[in-house]
């Protein structure tokens, strides 16, 4: 039906999340009607991305430095950390604009179907960052998934001896998803945390 580089094209445009048969086609297609320069930016930035973009030592936020902008800040709160599942819940929470505190990125959810045990997140480093600084307040935001559930009270039992532990207030649409929130919901949530029991 294609010829072989453009149905490459589309194979590979396949396996990005959310991209189906048609959009990959409607993709590929696009791509091949652009000027070749702009085709070159955009391949080169795939590859600059992967090649320089690599996790902040510190919280696990995706940096293209050792350590990311906002653990660098010194405006940003250092008594408060918010620990989120992946780095797009960064940015979900940053663009609220309501959170002034540091953050901390585990990697996933404890799901042992999956093979994901609390060894494979960085769950140890939170641990040490909570134990070894003074944290008045850790904010737990992961979905509230049978996986997140477990990941929220796992991480819970092990801060609890440091410092305060609070969760975000779901109540979210969509299984709680952060990055499916809207800005002020997100923000409430944030808002009407409370004690995790
Ligand atoms: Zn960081």
């Amino acid at each position: 039906m294609y010829t072989r580089p453009l149905a490459r094209l589309i194979e590979q445009l396949q396996r990005l999340p959310g991209i189906g048969p048609k959009s990959a086609q409607r993709l590929a297609l696009h791509i091949l009607k652009r000027p070749h320069e702009e085709v070159q930016i955009l391949a080169q930035s795939l590859i600059d991305a992967k090649q320089q973009v690599g996790f902040c030592q510190v919280c696990f936020h995706l940096s293209a430095e050792p350590v990311c902008e906002i653990c660098a800040n010194p405006n940003r709160d250092n008594s408060t950390i918010c620990v989120v599942s992946e780095s797009r819940d960064v940015i979900a929470l940053e663009k609220t604009r309501e959170y002034r505190g540091k953050y901390h990125v585990v990697g996933g959810v404890i799901s042992p179907m999956d093979g994901i045990g609390p060894e494979q997140l960085n769950i140890q480093p939170l641990v040490r960052r909570v134990s070894q600084q003074k944290i008045d307040e850790v904010i737990i935001a992961i979905s509230p998934s049978v996986e997140g559930e477990t990941t929220t009270l796992y991480i819970g039992r092990l801060l609890k001896p440091f410092t305060r532990v609070t969760r975000i207030a779901f109540g979210l649409p969509m299984g709680g998803d952060l990055e499916y929130a809207d800005e002020v919901t997100l923000a409430r949530a944030l808002e009407g945390r409370r004690e995790l029991d």
